[in-house]
């Protein structure tokens, strides 16, 4: 019969309702509460460090390349140990849209997402952040990575010295 039908619907979503008013209420009252977020929200950009404390970024441009807004900059430099570093690295933060591809690029994991929330500004320009403001003491996610004993630091020796190894061909000695 229709009429038992339309109780029957109508005692269902009450029951539904009577079943809500007396849950523990979700809302945060945000921002004087604040959520802990999980380790894999992409929130606020960080340049982390190696577990001995070095910067990890070796301003290879991979980032940059892959920030589909074009918002990271830097510039490379060479320590007298022969190492790179970025002597400048800067991201604009009004166009990031925290899509994490940056941090996917990046091969020394300098670069990562932190579970922080972003912090607004009321000015655009201070949503420039440059090396100072996103450089950590800490190593981030993988605390143990040191992309130089993965990589090696360079080559030591000029191209032919090595053992068993042929001096480069000079291509002017292949001309008719
Ligand atoms: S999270 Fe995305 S948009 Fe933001 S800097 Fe990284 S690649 Fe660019
Ligand atoms: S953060 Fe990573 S990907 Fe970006 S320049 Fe530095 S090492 Fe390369």
């Amino acid at each position: 019969m229709p009429i038992l039908n339309d109780i029957k619907e109508i005692l269902t979503g009450l029951s539904i309702t009577f079943r809500h008013i007396f849950r523990k209420p979700v809302t945060v009252q945000f921002p004087e509460e604040r959520r802990a977020m999980p380790e894999r929200f992409r929130g606020s950009i960080v340049l982390t460090r190696d577990p001995d404390g070095a910067e990890r970024c070796v301003a290879c441009y991979l980032c940059s390349g892959a920030c589909p807004v074009d918002c990271i900059s830097m510039a490379a430099a060479e320590g007298e140990n022969g190492l790179r570093y970025a002597a400048w690295f800067r991201i604009n933060f009004s166009r990031c849209i925290l899509c994490g591809m940056c941090a996917e690029a990046c091969p020394t994991l300098a670069i990562q997402m932190s579970p922080e929330m972003f912090h607004c500004k009321r000015q655009v320009i201070d949503m420039v952040y440059e090396k100072e403001d996103l450089l950590i003491d800490g190593t981030g996610k993988d605390p143990n990575y040191n992309f130089y004993r993965h990589a090696g630091t360079g080559v030591v020796q000029p191209r032919g010295h090595g053992a068993g190894e042929q001096a480069p061909a000079d291509p002017r000695s292949l001309l008719p």
